[in-house]
């Protein structure tokens, strides 16, 4: 027994990006192009699947003190940055980076808006027994 699929079409482009690659008995086949992300601070590069608006994704950036930072999606113009503490740490623990200074957010700075992650001060306490 065979399965005829139909004869393949060409490959073509959709309108919105995505690629036909050909087709199954008249359903077309639609093929998600990759998306690429950059860091605008390092040489980190990385292409995924596309990724729904909003999610990012995120790397140890050595050009930005050693912090945990979004990669920004290729093509974007956008400025990321480190948001150093500056109140009292009072005993506070806070992310550090790699020059030691306690940093509280990270900043992406877009054409269209900004994005902040927050690095919280964190509790700590001691069980005495
Ligand atoms: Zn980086």
């Amino acid at each position: 027994m065979t399965l005829d699929l139909g004869k393949p079409r060409s490959a073509g482009r959709l309108e919105g990006g995505g690629a036909v690659s050909g087709s199954t008995g008249g359903v077309p086949l639609i093929i998600p192009e990759p998306q690429g992300w950059d860091c605008p601070n390092c040489t980190v590069t990385d292409v995924t699947p596309p990724l729904p608006p909003g999610q990012s994704r995120y790397h140890q950036c050595a050009g930005l003190h050693g912090l945990s930072a979004p990669l920004v999606r290729a093509g974007t113009r956008a400025k990321v940055e480190a948001v150093e503490r500056e109140d009292y740490l009072n005993g506070d623990e806070q992310a550090r980076g790699d020059d030691g200074k306690p940093y509280m957010a990270v900043r992406v700075t877009r054409d269209d808006g900004e994005d902040l992650t927050v690095n919280a001060g964190l509790a700590s306490a001691r069980l005495v027994t």
